[in-house]
């Protein structure tokens, strides 16, 4: 959205609340996800609904430059404490909430006072990545993958406490199966499509995966599945951590993102004379991606507590390689079976984790691969073993958010896609959360980060 027709709005509005009124909504939550990650929230009375709608509820620009523990940094574009910017719910994407009954949530865009865009909206953003290739006449369809540590709320910091069960067992899902069940019955009743459940490596964790779909849809749903399994933990006397890292030893929490290219309905990832099925512009775009992910790191891995968990033999993805089902690579290609490869087959991004912006990350891999078409690029040749076994032989991403941030810098196809501002305050965001947390030992670091995201 771009032109605001204010009366439309109003109007759309007023009808939608007389729908959620129906169904007993009494509130609706409206949320943006910020840059360091954290999604903030203002709630309107339904009745306000067409209000918010046609006029936006307040919002301050500082938010650009919070950090995820609260503090706020100066910047290049910072106002300081001044301006005002207004949350516009997109109707559109509007949800009763089925384990927060009365209320609703709508994701929101941001304007400024005058009825323009925020250039650091980043759900406008991935609604900008998303429309460029439907230009050049593709749609991509991306999906995230949440991974999460339950904890008793009484004993947040043991990962075994909610659950003491090995890792892929049984005996984890059976201590929590109440638990499970309701988190995939409130999700299927607001709308999410979920594929899959189960018990993660790590002590305490699970990992929920859901349909592909739109990418602006796809951030969305991240975000409302993240909450969802905060409001049903807390519910069954639970807590759930998204950090990347829990604690300094062990696996970590990935936020993985699958990504396929598609021409009207035919699979670019499928079906082509490349390696293993690719047409050549999944082949490209791909490419695109593999090359620029130093720089994608600083969007996707974006927090200091990321690079604990970026260590190599962790399925985490730390070499700059690709391969097919190779999970020690950042860029895996996921063929799916014989049969259903034509929908199936998507590349999967694994070095990212749920510090990140979901908005952030799809716009900012749609035109990571929209530069490698352009420029034709090509893949290296993929890696079969695990990288971490080759020694010299590839290339290590950035072991630190320091250098993940100066890629980020350095890469104009980024940079100038996500303009000047939003750049340049991303750079702010990120090197102030150096200054704050970069000297932190890990165990304290774990502990800070532990519950923010
Ligand atoms: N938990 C791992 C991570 O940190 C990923 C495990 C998996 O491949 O699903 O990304
Ligand atoms: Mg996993």
């Amino acid at each position: 959205m771009s032109q605001l027709d204010r009366a439309e709005l109003a109007q759309q509005g007023a009808l939608r609340a007389d729908a959620l009124r129906a169904a007993g909504v009494e509130l609706v939550a409206l949320t943006f996800v910020d840059n360091s990650g954290i999604t903030r929230v203002k709630a309107v009375p339904v009745d306000r609904l067409w209000s918010a709608a046609a006029w936006g509820v307040g919002a301050s620009n500082s938010f650009d430059f919070f950090l995820a523990t609260d503090d706020i940094v100066g910047g290049t574009h910072s106002r300081g404490p001044v301006g005002d910017l207004r949350l516009h719910p997109d109707l559109d994407a509007l949800v009763p909430l089925a384990a927060q009954p009365g209320w609703a949530w709508a994701p929101a865009w941001r304007y400024d006072q005058e009825g323009d865009p925020h250039p650091q909206d980043a759900r406008a953003l991935a609604a900008a990545a998303t429309a460029r290739l439907a230009e050049l006449g593709y749609n991509a369809r991306t999906a995230f993958e949440i991974e999460w540590v339950v904890t008793r709320a009484d004993a947040p910091d043991d990962p075994r406490s909610a659950t003491a069960g090995p890792a892929y067992g049984y005996a984890r899902l059976s201590a929590q199966a109440g638990y499970l069940r309701k988190l995939v019955s409130t999700l299927t009743a607001q709308g999410i499509a979920v594929e899959q459940i189960h018990p993660e490596y790590a002590a305490g964790q699970f990992e929920v995966s859901v349909a592909a779909g739109d990418p602006v849809r796809a951030a969305d749903v991240a975000v409302l599945t993240r909450e969802t399994i905060r409001t049903v933990s807390e519910q069954y006397g639970l807590r759930a951590s998204f950090t990347p890292k829990f604690a300094p030893n062990g696996v970590g929490n990935g936020g993985h993102v699958h990504l396929s290219l598609w021409d009207g309905d035919r699979n670019l990832c499928a079906g082509g004379d490349r390696r293993f099925g690719l047409t050549e512009t999944a082949e490209v775009f791909g490419a695109g991606v593999l090359s620029r992910l130093p720089a994608l790191l600083a969007i996707g891995a974006p927090s200091v507590v990321s690079y604990l968990r970026l260590e190599p033999h962790h399925w985490a993805g730390v070499f700059r390689v690709w391969g097919l089902e190779n999970r020690e690579a950042p860029l895996r290609l996921v063929r799916g079976p014989a049969g259903q490869r034509e929908r199936a087959a998507n590349f999967e991004v694994k070095c990212f984790d749920l510090t990140a912006n979901p908005y952030l990350v799809v716009a900012a891999l749609i035109f990571a691969g929209l530069a490698g078409v352009e420029a034709r690029e090509s893949l290296p040749e993929p890696v079969d073993v695990d990288p971490g076994t080759l020694g010299g032989a590839v290339e290590r991403l950035p072991a630190s958010l320091a250098d993940a941030v100066t890629a980020f810098e350095a890469d104009p196809a980024l940079t100038s896609a996500f303009g000047p501002e939003l750049a340049a305050t991303l750079v702010d965001v990120r090197r102030g959360e150096l200054d704050r947390l970069g000297a932190l030992p890990p165990a304290e670091l774990c502990a800070v980060m532990r519950y923010l995201h």
